[in-house]
């Protein structure tokens, strides 16, 4: 069934992407910590990341076929129980309001942080990690899709809200 996400599970030319960690559960915990080095971040007077970062962490996790484009969903991106917001099943924070990746309108959501870690250190995220040679190989990785064919165009055209910092 689809999660109206623009998921294509059918899509042969991204490979399937897992965490690389041989302890999942310490990862989780690492992921956590990341979270609440996130939360810091954002500081007394609610700090947000820049718009065209934003925009390619809404790429990394979302991909661009809404906007036209090739790149498909992340497929750590889950939908949530609300209807229509979607979280990061990859870091263990669980699926609630402070976790959904992008929120209602301008109110802070999980992708504003300015520090915001990735478990596959994708594109936009602290902790990103340029892609190696073998995810040049096909099936690529999206990570190097997004490198190498996302142009500042194609980044434009995700639509992405974001505020100037307010402490209000
Ligand atoms: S934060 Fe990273 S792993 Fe999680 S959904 Fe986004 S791109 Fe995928």
């Amino acid at each position: 069934m689809s999660c109206n996400c623009g998921k294509n599970k059918d899509n042969a030319k991204f490979r399937t992407e897992e965490i690389k960690k041989e302890n999942v559960v310490a990862e989780k915990v690492t992921m956590m910590q990341n979270f609440a080095s996130a939360i810091v971040s954002r500081g007394v007077s609610n700090n947000k990341v820049s718009l065209p970062v934003k925009q390619l962490r809404v790429a990394s996790c979302f991909g661009n076929m809404k906007q036209g484009g090739e790149l498909p969903p992340c497929e750590h991106l889950k939908p949530s129980t609300t209807s229509g917001k979607f979280f990061c099943g990859g870091c263990g924070c669980g699926d609630r309001e402070g976790t959904w990746l992008v929120a209602e309108g301008d109110k802070y959501s999980k992708l504003d942080y300015p520090k915001l870690a990735c478990p596959l250190q994708m594109p936009g995220f602290s902790n990103y990690k340029k892609s190696d040679p073998s995810e040049a190989e096909e099936p690529i990785t999206r990570r190097y899709y997004i490198e190498n064919n996302l142009t500042y165009k194609d980044l434009e055209k995700i639509p992405v809200t974001i505020h100037a910092p307010t402490n209000k």
